[in-house]
């Protein structure tokens, strides 16, 4: 709670899950089946959950520490390796339990090869879909020499990230796999032609508190995704899909999620004008407030799986 940093504070169903643990209570259970809303789980968590989107310029690099594992989700870009490392280093870690990766782009998986030579990662876990980038075939040559095991992330799949907070994965389809793979050999000197649609795209759910994480996908997955999920996707917090460009964050999608607050991760005077100013009208339109690294630096958000708190370092 910095001078001047953004601070905001929500409580979240607070009537609702004050009933439901006292109905717990009553029954002599230590946790109820009863939920809110039907997509929420209704335990509190017995550790705050930590998420930091990384001040690590014109890519992503979210950091998790859910008080039993921690989890990075992306590493940003080779240009942002500094800036990605630092701000790690200034999170104090000392190893990462999960590193998921959403999609082979470079400012995706451009500090994974860094961030491997440093740290001790656990397990790593992309999209299954193969390219013939040197950064992608950099990391996965890295992880085999260390024995870090990869495994292909598709819908369907829950990661646990122990605290009783999981990661519920919504895409890829393992048909989209399936044909992208197909597409990416039959011109093997190509790269898939859509890789930001074949973001991983999943929901952080922590307690109550629910954070949509999105990649880089664009308005033609976010309309699959509705179509798919409908109201599943409602989430109190959004990761802007593709760093607030105007190719992503639809209407329809937004009006889905329904989110509070947008995150936006992004370099400051980027190369592409992100943000854009048709999603942030959009974000307005919804009321929802936006907090941008570029503006805001780190941006954190805790929660105890009941409330929780967002703010900007700056
Ligand atoms: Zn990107």
């Amino acid at each position: 709670m910095t001078d001047g940093g953004a601070f905001m504070k929500h409580r979240l169903f607070l009537f609702a899950v004050s009933l439901l643990m006292t109905c717990a209570f009553i029954a002599g259970c230590s946790s109820s089946t009863a939920n809110s809303g039907g997509t929420h789980s209704d335990a509190a968590l017995s550790k705050t959950v930590t998420i930091r989107m990384l001040d690590a310029g014109q890519g992503d690099a979210i950091l998790i520490d859910t008080g039993a594992e921690v989890v990075l989700i992306d590493t940003s870009d080779v240009d942002e390796r500094k800036l990605f490392m630092g701000a790690l280093e200034k999170a104090g870690i000392d190893k990462v339990d999960k590193l998921i990766l959403t999609h082979a782009h470079a400012d995706h998986i451009g500090g994974a090869e860094p961030l491997m030579k440093k740290y001790q990662v656990g397990a790593i876990y992309d999209n299954g879909i193969a390219s013939t980038s040197k950064l992608f075939t950099g990391y996965r040559k890295m992880a085999k020499e260390k024995g870090i095991p990869v495994t292909a992330l598709k819908a369907g799949d829950r990661l646990d990230l122990g605290n009783g907070v999981s990661f519920r994965v919504l895409g890829p389809s393992a048909d989209r796999v399936r044909a992208e793979n197909q597409r990416v050999k039959k011109n093997s000197k190509d790269d898939a032609p859509s890789p930001n649609n074949d973001s991983i795209v999943g929901m952080l759910q922590c307690g109550d508190f629910r954070m949509l994480f999105t990649g880089d996908a664009e308005a033609v997955m976010e309309k699959e995704y509705v179509a798919e999920y409908g109201d599943e996707l409602s989430a109190d917090v959004l990761k802007s899909p593709h760093h607030g460009s105007k190719t992503s964050s639809c209407s329809e999608f937004l009006k889905t999620v329904s989110p509070a607050y947008v995150v936006i991760s992004l370099g400051e005077g980027n190369d592409y004008g992100h943000p854009h100013k048709e999603p942030l009208k959009r974000y307005a339109k919804l009321g929802a407030e936006v907090l941008e690294t570029d503006i805001n630096g780190t941006i954190t958000i805790t929660t105890d799986g009941r409330d929780y708190q967002i703010e900007g370092e700056r």
